[in-house]
């Protein structure tokens, strides 16, 4: 795997299990060639979770394929051949990839292309290797396990296509991607999380529970939330702003768009155009640029260096509240000034890296800015954790770690902000944890160049990690758009501004959600909260007046019509997630009762219309996790 080019530091800094990886894709390798043995072998590196190798075939590999290759590969470990290192000369090695031998089990008619052409990349000082294992020779700088026997526990895993080098100009291989552990226990518990995460991929449920959709003809990355998923976003909305309204938060709303001179007093522009959608100007005034013969190159350039007035698809919120901050006189009676909104910002992310909700081009975050004195920093970062542990803790998420991203001191001179600021604000931010009891870790060196930064990073269920409560102390911004307050001495001051963003996006949040409880909300934020199933057509009429009683109580209740049989509506009920189905049968209805079924907890009883009004009531308004237990009669 000679396309691996990293520096020798790079290579001996392989953890055990990549080595392990790396050396299983030579056994990849050769399994390949003793099945198709003019296979043109490219690279094989490890990557987070195993390995792939990249390889020319004119057979279109599919996971049909993989048990034959699999096969060989198990007689490769059977065989139990050492990794041989022979160290080489440059001519050697080109003589022996013109050959066909490196990338092979023997000599063939055809060169090994890709090795000839990877070999050119070695730097000329750098020594050249090839390894051996049985009859197969790759062109490697290693390192490899000792023998192929170490790579008992593998998988294949998947096949994609992928250009040479990554590179769209260069021809198009086959990978083939594989995974392999120390034992077959760490396998088995791999392939069990990986099922898991499939079960609960946010993108699977989306689509089968009617969450969201993404359309091409919208674009990529943009989200169309569905009526269900809609419900679920308001829930934790409303959610939020009754804890902001505590915190005497004002909410403000701001447009979508701004212009360029306000991101570039920000800063966003032109510094960050890359990753934001294009700007765009008034279209009489480029038309007429145009038609004096402006080429589109010369328009981008003038609206770059502010020549024509343009705007652009907000990609911060921080701007626009900023304004309303700086849009009346402030006193220092009048801080802390803390304004929200749910605000959407626009990121122009490179196609391939999006993917359902967790990567895409326009979101809405949880946003808000505080402006405060320098005084008021500790507390007011304390309010902000407070809220952060609230909206996790209400849905369950307790497993968390605190990160503080501080500034590095022997690198004084990147930092914006007067030191005795930044050693008040890092005093403030490990106060303000330390008061609350969490745990955390300091980074020195991570923070923004304009301010120190808290993050939560959340364990979800299955064990991996989100970044998510983002709180930001930024002394840049307001120095860049010459804010002030009046101070008590009647002189002006600077404000510091702080940004904090509990979920972050409320789309990745909402993914993140979906995958967490495996679309069965808790009953305060599932979109169908109670499914009322008649038996039968006599029965609807006493479902519609169970749900009249519900909905007085606003709960969000449905009644399936349908002639299905009983068992067909628990069933579809169950696919729906709905937590709670009463069933209504012709002896429930004479007694004015209702026979609860939880999704999870299967039947819970009959009980009066109360009891579970009661129950269900109580269930919502406190936001329960499990249901509440309905009072026995
Ligand atoms: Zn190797
Ligand atoms: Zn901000």
């Amino acid at each position: 795997m000679s396309a691996d080019r990293k520096t020798l530091d790079e290579r001996q800094q392989m953890s055990d299990l990549e080595r392990l990886r790396h050396s299983c894709a030579h056994v990849l390798a050769t399994a390949i060639l003793k099945i198709w043995p003019d296979a043109q072998l490219a690279a094989g590196p490890p990557v987070e979770n195993g390995f792939y190798y990249d390889i020319d075939l004119e057979h279109r590999l599919t996971p049909d394929d993989f048990e034959k290759i699999e096969e060989a590969m198990k007689a490769e470990v059977k065989a139990n051949n050492p990794f041989e290192k022979v160290v080489i000369s440059r001519e050697e090695a080109l003589a022996l990839a013109k050959s066909g031998r490196i990338a092979a089990l023997s000599e063939r008619s055809i060169e090994s292309t890709f090795k000839v052409d990877l070999l050119e990349d070695i730097p000329e000082d750098e020594e050249i290797s090839i390894f051996k294992n049985g009859d197969f020779w790759d062109l490697c700088a290693g390192p490899h396990v000792a023998r192929t026997g170490n790579c008992k526990a593998f998988k294949l895993m998947s096949v994609a296509s992928a250009f040479y080098k990554g590179n769209k100009d260069n021809p198009q291989l086959q990978r083939i991607y594989g995974t392999c552990f120390k034992n077959k226990t760490a396998l088995e518990e791999h392939l069990v999380k990986l099922e898991e995460a499939r079960k609960r991929d946010h993108r699977k449920l989306g689509r089968e529970l009617n969450l969201f959709s993404i359309d091409e003809q919208v674009g990529q990355g943009l989200i169309l939330w569905k009526p269900k998923g809609a419900l679920v976003r308001r829930q934790l909305q409303d959610f939020i702003t009754v804890e902001l309204d505590k915190q005497d938060y004002y909410q403000v709303y701001t447009p979508h768009i701004g212009k360029l001179d306000l991101y570039r007093t920000s800063g966003h522009f032109p510094y960050y155009e890359e990753s934001q959608y294009p700007a765009f100007a008034e279209r009489d005034k480029l038309e007429k640029l145009a038609s004096e013969g402006s080429t589109c190159s010369e328009l981008m350039s003038m609206l770059r260096d502010g020549e024509i007035e343009g705007y652009m698809l907000k990609p911060m919120n921080c701007p626009h509240h900023i304004k309303i901050f700086a849009s009346e006189h402030r006193s220092y009676r009048d801080l802390p000034v803390r304004l929200a909104e749910f605000g959407t910002v626009y990121r122009w992310e490179q196609s391939g890296e999006l993917g359902g909700m967790t990567r895409v081009r326009g979101f809405t975050q949880d946003d808000a800015h505080l402006f405060c004195t320098p005084e008021q920093i500790s507390d007011e970062i304390q309010g902000c954790l407070g809220l952060v542990q609230k909206v996790l803790g209400t849905l369950g998420m307790n497993d968390y770690r605190v990160r503080l991203s501080l500034r590095d001191p022997a690198d004084a001179d990147k930092y914006v902000g007067s030191e005795e600021n930044w050693d008040n604000a890092e005093a403030a931010i490990r106060e303000a944890v330390e008061s609350l009891g969490l745990d955390y870790t300091e980074e020195k060196g991570e923070a923004a160049f304009y301010g120190p930064k808290i993050d939560f990073v959340v364990k979800d269920v299955i064990g991996r990690d989100w970044q998510l409560g983002t709180v930001q102390v930024d002394y840049n911004l307001p120095e860049r758009f010459d804010i002030s307050y009046v101070g008590s001495d009647n002189k002006p001051h600077r404000p510091v501004m702080i940004h904090r963003a509990p979920v972050g996006s409320l789309e990745r949040f909402c993914g993140l959600l979906i995958e967490h409880f495996e679309g069965k909300f808790p009953t305060w934020l599932a979109p169908e909260q109670v499914r009322i199933l008649p038996i039968g057509e006599d029965q609807i009429a006493d479902a519609e007046a169970v749900a009249e009683k519900l909905k007085a109580l606003n709960a969000r209740v449905k009644i399936d019509r349908t002639s299905d049989k009983i068992g067909a509506k628990i069933r579809n009920s169950r696919l729906d997630r709905v937590p709670y189905m009463l069933v209504i049968g012709k002896r429930e209805a004479e007694q004015n009762q209702v026979s609860v079924r939880h999704r999870d907890l299967q039947d819970l009883g009959v009980h009066s219309v109360d009891t579970f009004l009661e129950a269900f009531g109580h269930e919502v308004s406190a936001k329960l996790l499990q249901p509440a237990p309905l009072a026995s009669e």
